[in-house]
C-alpha cells in the first residue's frame, strides 16, 4: 500500500487510525498504537551491532536513545539507561495484567514504547528502558530521521 504521506497532518497525534495503520506495519502498529508488547527475544536492536547513531521512534521519528545509552540487559528487548534529552518520552502509571508499571510514550506521537524498570543499578542512572525493537529505528550517525523513517516505511508497506 502506498502511503500518502502529503495529507499527513503536521502532527503526529492527529493521525487517524486508518492512517496509523498504513504507515506502520502490523508489529508496530499493534506495539505502538495498542500498546503491544513483542515476545521477548524475537524485536529487532536486540544484539549491539547498530553502531554510532541514535534510536527514534519508528511511528513519526522522534529521537529517543543515543546508541551510548543501549546496554544488554538480557531482558529479550533493547535497553537503554537514559533518553537523549528530558521530555523526549512521557511516563504513565499502567496498571495492566496485573501489574503496577511506568510505561513510556512517545512524546510526540503519544506510541506505546515500553516500560521503565528501576533495576540496573550498574548503569548511571539506575534505570532499565526496556524498549519493544518494533518501537524504534535505528538512524545511523549523520543520517536524517525522518529521511530514515521514509525509507523504512516504503519497505514495511512495499
Ligand atoms: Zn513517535
Amino acid at each position: 500500500m502506498t502511503v500518502d504521506t502529503e495529507s499527513l497532518p503536521d502532527d503526529p497525534k492527529r493521525y487517524t487510525d486508518a492512517q496509523w495503520r498504513q504507515l506502520l506495519s502490523p508489529v508496530e502498529y499493534r506495539i505502538l498504537r495498542q500498546s503491544g508488547t513483542e515476545p521477548a527475544g524475537t524485536g529487532r536492536y536486540l544484539d549491539d551491532p547498530d553502531g554510532p547513531g541514535t534510536y527514534v521512534c519508528a511511528g513519526c521519528g522522534n529521537p529517543l536513545y543515543p546508541s551510548t545509552t543501549k546496554f544488554h540487559s538480557g531482558c529479550g528487548w533493547p535497553s537503554f539507561f537514559e533518553e537523549i534529552e528530558p521530555g523526549a518520552l512521557t511516563v504513565h502509571r499502567d496498571e495492566s495484567h496485573g501489574m503496577v508499571r511506568v510505561e513510556m510514550r512517545c512524546s510526540r506521537c503519544d506510541g506505546h514504547l515500553g516500560h521503565v524498570f528501576d533495576d540496573a543499578p550498574h548503569m548511571p542512572t539506575g534505570k532499565r528502558h526496556c524498549v519493544n525493537g518494533y518501537a524504534v529505528l535505528f538512524v545511523p550517525e549523520g543520517r536524517d530521521p525522518q529521511a530514515v523513517l521514509a525509507e523504512h516505511r516504503g519497505r514495511a508497506n512495499g
